[in-house]
């Protein structure tokens, strides 16, 4: 029997059978159903035919969070294109390299980038260039609204691409992971399932729309579920103290909890509805999900993945829900912790996180080589760095890159990093590793004070002795840095490079 792995038939198939249900419910009230989501995004899928564009080929789309913007990308995988979302902070070097290396059949813009669009588009070959502004209008649109309401979605097999997510690349090249209707398919319905998604679900989705997180970890669960968004433009703690009573799933990076705790109102009464609040994209410090626990009555959900195959772990929606790991691997997906020399460790030893399952990725696009290098025996090598514990929850110790070797011996940030949080007077701290003459790097820590006497009592000696006590040397911090604010990127996530350009060595 013919069946048509297009990601498009598998969300739709979850459609409500009425088709005046609410699909995204926007701040101004407005409501889009699943008819208009249907309509809308076969209007687009036309309009994209109709220029010429053929099944595998690239649509690019840098611009706000709308609900045109989502109907976009449904529109592109109807259509069998491959969709290649780009954060709107990005300007005309990034853009340029991603026009270049993607050459895409379509790039929609936002009206105020429109000039350089126009001129990338000439330089890299782009053919077409329409817009699309903050409140879902544009030249995009105006296209769109003649073309037929109906559309056949087309076949796609479960290899076929589906979408190109570049890699958020805090060092080297971006990267652009492929990923196919069969990798997002598989990590969809797995999510939907282990977070028992159910009838009546409301999800405040509050993530942006160009990564794995907000594009499809949120939004392929509520269009599986068939369920109602709140669709906000971007995470607001004062518009989530009001919708977060009328909602019941909260997916966020942990910044967004660590805003909700600062809410002096924020409370019981704010979650009374809610039945799952989801983690993930950089760690949840232990202190926040404590907190969060006490204050709300519930447990955050923390689980693990990275654009090159969605979610790889998750901890356990009835079992225990452990802070400081991200559980178990999901259904569907092998992990192991492997030492340098690629053999597999004992529980309880840290190394070298390895994924496979049909959620993984494909490949980077246009770098066989690069592809190659970072999959070994059918296994993805992660980058990150973590242990299992003999209970089998996984525990994330970092980046492999952010490790720290200082005189030929391994520092993983994060159990230092650990031992500083949890001195008074401290709100949070990096752990990175610093050129050294003798070392090699030496470990330089950089702190962020409370605007308390506990924290205006914090110096480097002060920090150096209370945690020497009771770690070996090698591990103690020789350089310790205080900030106001650790710098971030748009996913929560600590941006240590700009860390190590920023502190330089010390004599
Ligand atoms: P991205 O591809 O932008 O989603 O980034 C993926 C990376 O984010 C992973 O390789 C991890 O380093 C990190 N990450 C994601 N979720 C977690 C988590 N729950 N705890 C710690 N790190 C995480």
């Amino acid at each position: 029997m013919f069946m048509n792995h297009n990601l498009y038939a598998l969300l739709s198939s979850h459609f409500p059978a009425d088709p005046a249900a609410a699909c995204m419910i926007l701040p101004d009230g407005r409501v889009w159903t699943f008819g208009d989501v249907e309509r809308a995004s076969a209007r687009i899928a036309n309009l994209i035919v109709a220029l010429g564009l053929k099944p595998g080929d690239r649509i690019a789309a840098q611009v706000e969070k709308t609900p045109e913007a989502l109907v976009l990308y449904l529109a592109a995988i109807r259509a069998g294109m491959v969709f290649l979302p780009l954060n709107p902070a990005y300007q005309r070097h990034e853009l340029e390299y991603f026009l270049n290396d993607a050459q895409p059949g379509l790039f929609v813009c936002r009206p105020l980038m429109r000039a350089l669009a126009d001129e990338l588009a000439s330089r890299t070959g782009v053919p077409h260039v329409l817009e699309l502004d903050d409140e879902g209008r544009g030249s995009l649109i105006t296209a769109a609204t003649p073309q037929a309401d109906a559309f056949t979605t087309v076949a796609r097999d479960k290899a076929d691409l589906a979408a190109i997510l570049y890699t958020s690349g805090t060092t080297g090249r971006s990267k652009g992971a492929m990923l196919s209707h069969g990798n997002l398919a598989h990590n969809a319905t797995t999510l939907h399932s282990y977070w028992h998604f159910q009838p009546g679900d409301v999800l405040l989705h509050m993530l942006p729309i160009f990564h794995v997180h907000g594009l499809f970890v949120a939004c392929h669960c509520a269009l599986l579920n068939g369920s109602a968004m709140f669709f906000e433009p971007k995470f607001d703690p004062a518009r989530a103290m009001k919708l977060l009573p009328q909602a019941t799933v909260f997916m966020g990076v942990p910044t967004y909890y660590v805003r909700l705790l600062l809410e002096p109102a924020f409370g019981r009464g704010s979650c009374r509805n809610i039945r799952l609040f989801v983690s993930g994209s950089a760690p949840l410090l232990k202190e926040t999900f404590d907190e969060f626990r006490q204050r709300s009555g519930h447990t955050i959900l923390e689980r693990y993945g990275m654009t090159e195959g969605g979610m790889f772990t998750s901890n356990p929606y009835d079992g225990d829900r452990r802070g400081g790991t991200v559980g178990f691997p999901l259904p569907g997906t092998d992990l192991r912790i492997v030492g340098a020399g690629g053999t597999a460790l004992q529980p309880g030893s840290v190394g070298h996180i390895q994924v496979r399952g049909e959620n993984v990725f494909v490949g980077y696009w246009g770098m066989p080589e690069k592809t190659r290098e970072e999959f070994t025996d059918g296994w993805f090598k992660t980058g990150d760095m973590g242990t299992i514990d003999k209970d089998g929850y996984v525990v994330i110790s970092g980046r492999s890159k952010d490790l720290v070797i200082t005189g030929g011996l391994n520092v993983y940030p994060k159990e230092i990093e650990e031992l500083i949080d949890a001195m008074p007077g401290v709100v949070e701290s990096a752990v990175i590793g610093l050129p050294h003459p003798d070392f090699g790097e030496a470990v330089s820590a950089v702190v962020v004070r409370e605007k308390t006497a506990a924290g205006a009592a914090l110096t480097e000696p002060a920090v150096i002795a209370a945690i020497k006590d009771g770690l070996a040397n090698f591990k103690v911090p020789k350089w310790v840095y205080f900030v106001d604010q650790l710098p971030r990127n748009a996913m929560g996530k600590v941006q240590k490079t700009l860390l190590r350009a920023q502190y330089q060595r010390r004599e």
